[in-house]
């Protein structure tokens, strides 16, 4: 998503009112500041857009600790590194999405694939989860989940098992594959979004998600985020887009 919006501060200040308001569509993607003008503020093309919820928001099952470093310093820093790796290539006048399919796979731009899908995974997983989330979807999500996995006890069932059982650092997904709904897992930087298939949720399970605050337990984390955080709007949200 690319949207250009005028450059006054009024608009500026509309623009930030309303992504603070918590809508996960406007805080989620490539959006607002035109490039130039954020280039020259030093910043590069790319941004670490917003939190949807306060840094303690989502305590006692992901700490402000953890968010302060998790967004804070990782997130941010994959964004800092996009920038620096793009800078005065054709890449810089692209959005997120045209950077990660342009460099998937090239054997001269792993980096930049591995920053720019880190930067799109972050941010998408910011969203998959909020205050006071978890319990179950309703509507044509939940039939759909019916449909795919025989119940939602069993996609939560797979959903967990896919979570604890990526080897090393990674990603577990909802997702849209054709007209069925699917669990998958990803390695290190690795997205959906250029294996054809349509992401509704993730957990991020590298070590930095949860390690200050379960140390080894990872199933913990995942159980957590499942029960009390995960995003059913925001999945409804993906299926119906
Ligand atoms: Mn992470």
């Amino acid at each position: 998503m690319s949207v250009m919006l005028p450059e006054s501060s009024l608009n500026r200040r509309r623009f930030l009112t309303a992504v603070l308001a918590g809508s996960a569509a406007l805080a989620f993607g490539d959006l607002a500041f035109p490039r130039a003008a954020r280039a020259a503020a030093g910043g590069g093309p790319f941004t670490l857009p917003p939190l949807p919820y306060a840094d303690n928001a989502l305590s006692p099952s992901i700490s402000a600790n953890t968010i302060g470093f998790h967004y804070g310093k990782h997130h941010q820093g994959y964004v800092n590194n996009l920038n620096q790796l793009v800078a005065g290539t054709p890449l810089a006048d692209q959005s997120l999405e045209a950077v990660i399919k342009a460099s998937v796979g090239a054997v001269d731009k792993t980096a930049i694939f591995n920053n720019a899908a880190q930067v799109w995974n972050h941010t998408f997983y910011w969203n998959s989860l909020r205050p006071k989330g978890g319990g179950k979807p309703t509507g044509a999500l939940a039939e759909l989940i019916e449909k795919s996995f025989g119940g939602f006890d069993q996609f939560k069932t797979e959903f967990a098992k896919a979570a604890t059982s990526q080897f090393g650092s990674g990603w577990a997904w909802l997702v849209k594959d054709g007209d069925k709904l699917a669990v998958t897992k990803t390695g290190n930087a690795d997205t959906p979004i250029v294996h054809g298939l349509k992401p509704l949720l993730t957990i991020d399970v590298w070590e930095h998600a949860y390690y200050l605050d379960y140390q080894n337990r990872r199933a913990d984390y995942v159980a957590a985020v499942l029960d009390k955080l995960i995003n059913w709007d925001f999945a409804a949200q993906n299926l119906a887009t």
